[in-house]
């Protein structure tokens, strides 16, 4: 198994954000290779038809390489539950999610220094919840 990391361009201005699914700014996704990474992402909404994005910003996801093949989740190359090279705030409520092959979701905040603020673990639709009553 290995880990997709999903980068979303805020093709608009704007991100594609659904805590319920688990979609946010940063979307990981474990899979056997490529191609399955990319079945799950669709699933939960994610798309690689950049024919409906802005066309100046490009399209908002890309599809998942053999090459982005990586043993834990990471994000710019750092582990995604722990500070890194990446700043939280864009979107309201968590920034990232990791999706397990088992089925397990994972959900990370991260501050506007870039450390993590928050990991939970299990259940985006319970933080879905909270967050939408902000
Ligand atoms: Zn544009």
């Amino acid at each position: 198994m290995s880990f997709y990391t999903y980068y979303q361009n805020n093709s608009g201005g704007s991100f594609q954000v659904d805590h319920a699914s688990g979609v946010s700014q940063y979307v990981i996704i474990e899979a056997e290779w490529a191609e399955l990474a990319d079945e799950r992402a669709n699933d939960i909404g994610l798309y690689f038809d950049s024919s409906i994005d802005c066309s100046c910003c490009g399209g908002r996801w890309g599809a998942a390489w053999e090459d982005d093949a990586e043993d834990e989740p990471l994000i710019y190359g750092e582990p995604a539950t722990s500070g890194g090279n990446r700043l939280g705030g864009w979107v309201t409520g968590p920034d990232t999610y990791i999706h397990y092959a088992d089925g397990r979701i994972t959900s990370v905040t991260y501050s506007r220094e870039g450390t993590a603020t928050s990991v939970y673990y299990d259940s985006p639709v319970d933080l879905a919840t909270n967050f939408e009553e902000n």
